[in-house]
């Protein structure tokens, strides 16, 4: 009887599994999704139980579409949407709260006060992140000044934090653990002891007692109840899902680098045992723990990715389905100097500013929906080139080559033209779905269902390769004049 190894995604619009084969080939792919709830303009939030039970429905299809038996499971990973707050009471697993979705800003002010006093060094020196609504610590503040009683029955112990990972895994095993490249997520991590930090705790008046302890990112996690699948599972994993993505395309070496281009872009550079503090508005975080001490990476989110064709699709018109825009894109030409800066929602690194706004610049009277289009898919593309010019720069040294995924790297424009702007080879593994695998992979790390990271390496199969074609006159031309659109956009500042 073959054995499997069962990887838990849990994303911020659904719950997905996914079950893997030695060759890191996937048997079967399960999705729920779960409802978002907007409480107040800004304001983002989950139900716990529509997480936890959307997550356990898709492990039971997924092992029904792949015609397994539980037994054939040898570990399962998690892997899941980082820094999202859940607070449940310890002795019933009640949650006291809706989980507050990293994408919430309910605490903006809270974290510009933090910047005001002048806590923005500590902050950077000790988590590698910058004080930011999106990072867990101040998240949580709100749910002990906002749940009557919370602060009290935290500090007697009754209640557990957790992000999704912690609890996941308390609903499957009882054990409220997390691992580090979750815990980096939090602003109350310090990521050079690997430890939670009590400066940091006190600064945010967090009781420790609420703490999940922390394991190796690859290590034991305990068994899922027997009654969730009729056997018990060892849980070998935890991961937030962008680390995830880094381990599962096989970035496993310093200067390594993925980006996943979805709704929003995340690039990552693994720079091994060494956590370079960004000088570019870049975040440090922990990439894993493996069992031999934590592994750390740069990394960098474009807001704005794959959502500006949604904002093509769903707003302007222009196309009605995302694929439509390759079509549209390579019906002219060139962009004829158009410049879209996607800058709905702010811009993040290396500029990181919350109040700019987009813009399209260059407009004659022949512009028509082809360029618009075309300089939208380029805008994604120009945003990730800037990301790593800032890893260059902060590391020191070049990426040599950058290996992408997700629903946007389908668009082979958009690869083309990133490959041309960064001028170095972009690849595209056969299995897209590098979050589930890296969890996966992790897992069966641990129980020596792949020997080793070598043997794991030789299953990274490219899809597609592809290498710049732009002449390097031109590729500092339009990278000028990109900036110069960023610039006039951020000083656009409306009343
Ligand atoms: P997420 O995980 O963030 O939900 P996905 O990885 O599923 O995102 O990718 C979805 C995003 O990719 C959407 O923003 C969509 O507009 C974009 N997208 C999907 N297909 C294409 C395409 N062929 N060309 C450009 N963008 C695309």
């Amino acid at each position: 009887m073959g054995k499997f190894i069962l990887a838990i995604d849990q994303g911020t619009t659904s719950s997905r599994a996914a079950i893997f084969n030695r060759q890191g080939r996937i048997l079967a792919l399960a999705k729920q999704e779960f409802p978002q709830i907007y409480p107040h303009p800004g304001w983002v939030e989950h139900n716990p139980q529509d997480i936890w039970t959307s997550q356990l429905a898709s492990c039971r299809t997924v092992l029904k579409m792949a015609d397994l038996k539980p037994e054939q499971i040898a570990a399962i990973g998690i892997t899941n949407q980082r820094e999202t707050v859940i607070m449940w009471e310890r002795a019933t697993g009640r949650p006291v709260y809706n989980a507050i979705v990293w994408q919430c800003r309910r605490t903006a002010e809270y974290c510009q006060s933090l910047i005001s006093n002048g806590k923005e060094n500590l902050i950077q020196n000790k988590t590698g992140l910058l004080p930011d609504p999106y990072f867990s610590a101040s998240k949580i503040r709100w749910l002990l000044d906002n749940v009557p009683g919370l602060q009290d029955r935290a500090l007697k112990g009754e209640i557990c934090f957790g992000t999704v990972d912690a609890w996941l895994l308390f609903n499957l095993t009882g054990n409220h653990l997390t691992d580090p490249s979750n815990a980096s997520r939090t602003m109350l991590f310090n990521i050079h002891t690997g430890k939670w930090d009590s400066e940091l705790l006190k600064l945010f008046n967090i009781p420790a007692q609420i703490l999940p302890e922390i394991k190796p990112s690859c290590g034991s996690f305990g068994h899922t109840a027997k009654e969730l699948f009729g056997v018990e599972i060892p849980v070998c994993s935890v991961i937030g899902d962008q680390q995830a993505a880094l381990f599962g395309q096989c970035c496993f070496t310093p200067g390594s680098a993925k980006s996943t281009y979805g709704t929003g872009c995340f690039t990552l550079v693994n720079t091994g045992k060494n956590p370079v503090i960004s000088e570019n508005c870049l975040l440090t975080t922990v990439a894993w723990d493996l069992g031999n001490g934590l592994e750390y990476a740069l990394e960098g989110a474009v807001f704005v990715g794959g959502a500006v064709i949604q904002w093509l699709r769903d707003e302007m018109k222009l196309i009605k389905t995302a694929a439509e825009s390759e079509k549209l894109a390579r019906s002219v030409k060139n962009s004829g100097g158009i410049y879209v800066v996607p800058a709905f929602v702010g811009l993040g690194a290396p500029y990181w500013n919350p109040n700019a706004r987009g813009s399209i610049l260059g407009i004659t009277r022949g512009t028509n929906q082809a360029h618009i289009a075309r300089a939208a898919l380029e805008s994604i593309a120009f945003q990730c080139a800037d990301l790593i010019s800032a890893f260059e720069s902060d590391i020191g040294s070049r990426i040599e080559l950058l290996r992408a995924d997700g629903g946007a790297a389908s668009n082979a424009f958009l690869m083309q033209f990133q490959a041309d702007l960064l001028d170095i080879p972009l690849e595209l593994p056969s299995v897209p779905e590098t979050t589930a695998l890296g969890a996966a992979y992790l897992a069966g790390l641990h129980t020596g269902y792949w020997k080793d990271q070598e043997e794991i390496s030789a299953n990274w199969i490219p899809a597609e390769r592809f290498v710049s074609r732009m002449k390097t006159t031109e590729r500092c031309r339009l990278t000028a004049n990109w900036h110069k659109a960023v610039n006039s956009t951020l000083s656009f500042l409306p009343e």
